[in-house]
């Protein structure tokens, strides 16, 4: 299989990890829209959203540690947006679930 989230997980492209543990990494977004613009994957292989089994608990995990990046980082007080996109229409390019994370300026909404 050939997911490049899953070789930046497994330490193979040299990526700077924000964070690591024994069940993710967060690394910065290569295009940020956003000042504070990181990404956090489980270091699992999971396809998306759409393919978390309902007994995983990767996602309670992923938003404990996005609340200490955004305590250790200084913006959670100003705050900050998690994004999840999910399938072609929801414009999920990379296949491998990642929630974005944004801060650092005023957001707007809705998103296009
Ligand atoms: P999505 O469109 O939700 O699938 O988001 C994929 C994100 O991954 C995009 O924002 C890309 O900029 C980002 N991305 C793709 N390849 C890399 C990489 N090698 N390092 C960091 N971010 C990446
Ligand atoms: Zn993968």
């Amino acid at each position: 299989m050939d997911c490049i989230f899953c070789e930046i997980a497994k330490g193979n492209l040299n990526t700077e990890f924000i964070y690591e543990d024994d069940k993710v990494v967060a690394f910065h977004d290569l295009n940020p829209q956003a000042p504070i613009h990181f990404l956090v994957i489980p270091k699992e292989h999971i396809k998306s959203a759409n393919h978390i089994d309902e007994d995983n608990l990767i996602v309670s995990h992923i938003f404990k540690v996005i609340k200490e990046l955004a305590n250790s980082m200084g913006f959670a007080e100003k705050g900050y947006r998690v994004i999840n996109n999910c399938g072609e229409d929801g414009g999920q390019t990379v296949e491998h679930l990642h929630y974005h994370v944004l801060a650092g300026r005023n957001l707007q909404w809705p998103p296009g």
